[in-house]
């Protein structure tokens, strides 16, 4: 049986080395947010912070009036649309505030009933719910969160009420690992989804929602833009009575997300990052890197001895893995041998104790082997 890796020493070195394309100065970095970028993308930001394209300057110093920012945000756009395969009547908005400015804004913009319905199953489903509860009424659909949402509720006959003006999920949770494979039957209602931990993780069908979102640094870009894929009828004036200029959808659908000044240099990684996807295949590769890598692991929690993970098997998510001891020193223990050893960032979320490996589009299938590796050497170590 191939259990044991190489040796402590070993294991470092070569981790810190990497393969010849890795940056012999970087670690794997397993954050769950803001998180690790693709390499390649990184070199060729560092290539143009002086003189972006003969411009004579910086991205980040440049108008966002300017041809040259237009240009950088027309193709970004165009490129997100043609990865996700986004149909002529969705608007793509780049907008500020994080996932987390969503969570009052679709209330605001879609709540024309005052009615809506959430199906909470983790930490961000619940804030959203309640965000949403300041502006009308928030019916809690079903939820998990009675075995730490270690599950996602069976969604495929809800008690949904007819005057819902949408029905809101949380596709991939961050925090606990889980993400729904498939969609909830909403009932003719209009589908709202957080995809901040999953977005351009695999294909999806930008047909089934009316509005996906997500804040980009868990798998696109750095923090601060999060992008809305919104159906072009779900944008009206007809907004909650005191919605500010800068919160309604349609104030910058107008303006092709440049109302105001957009967080330029962001969106300008990541329409880096969609051309980086483009490259490798687009978002059916992607699929297939990430379930290869989450397999790598799955499978290894599986039959170990001393690591388990904590959701249902069928519910797992591909980029995020919570995975624990049992055993609260032990983990700790774990968090501080593989953050020596170069594998850092995989404490769990203080809600779950344990461990988290994030294994985002741009964690090299190479980064979750290793990880593995020595993952199998602390456990014979310690059982
Ligand atoms: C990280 C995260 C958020 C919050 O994102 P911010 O940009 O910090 O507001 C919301 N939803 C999900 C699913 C997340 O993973």
């Amino acid at each position: 049986m191939l259990l044991y890796g190489s040796g402590a020493e070993e294991m470092t070195t070569a981790v810190r080395q990497g393969g010849k394309e890795r940056d012999m100065s970087r670690v794997y970095n397993f954050s769950a947010g803001p998180a690790v970028l693709p390499e390649e993308v990184l070199k060729e930001a560092a290539e143009e912070m002086l003189d972006y394209r003969g411009s004579g300057m910086s991205v980040m110093e440049m108008s966002h009036r300017s041809k040259v920012y237009d240009t950088i945000i027309k193709e970004a756009e165009a490129d997100l649309r043609d990865l996700m395969q986004i149909p002529d009547n969705y608007k793509v908005l780049f907008l500020q505030g994080g996932a987390s400015q969503q969570f009052a804004m679709i209330p605001m913009n879609l709540m024309k009933k005052k009615k809506a319905g959430y199906i909470v199953t983790g930490q961000w489903a619940k804030k959203a719910y309640q965000e949403a509860g300041i502006y009308g009424e928030a019916v809690k659909l079903a939820s998990s969160e009675d075995k730490t949402f270690s599950y996602i509720p069976d969604c495929s006959d809800l008690d949904i009420p007819e005057d819902l003006d949408y029905v809101y999920i949380c596709e991939n949770n961050t925090i606990y690992g889980t993400k729904y494979k498939e969609l909830p039957d909403t009932k003719g209602h209009t589908l709202v989804a957080d995809v901040s931990s999953c977005f351009l993780s695999e294909p999806v069908d930008v047909t089934k929602y009316g509005v996906i979102y997500g804040g980009v640094q868990k798998n696109i870009g750095p923090a601060g833009v999060v992008i809305v894929i919104i159906r072009e009828d779900l944008i009206t004036e007809d907004t909650l009575p005191g919605t500010p200029t800068m919160l309604k959808y349609k104030t910058h659908a107008d303006s092709d997300s440049l109302y105001n000044t957009p967080p330029c240099y962001g969106i300008y990684i990541c329409g880096k990052v969609f051309k980086w996807i483009r490259k490798m295949g687009g978002l059916s590769v992607m699929k297939e890197r990430n379930e290869e890598k989450a397999k790598l692991l799955y499978d290894f929690l599986d039959e170990s001895r001393l690591f388990s993970g904590t959701v249902e098997k069928k519910d797992r998510s591909l980029m995020n893995v919570p995975f624990v001891t049992g055993n609260d020193e032990l983990d700790a223990a774990f968090v501080k041998e593989a953050a020596a050893a170069g594998f850092v960032n995989l404490k769990g979320h203080r809600s779950v104790g344990g461990m988290r490996a994030s294994i985002y589009n741009a964690m090299p299938k190479e980064g979750v082997e290793k990880l593995v590796e020595f993952m199998r050497k602390f456990e014979v170590e310690h059982v």
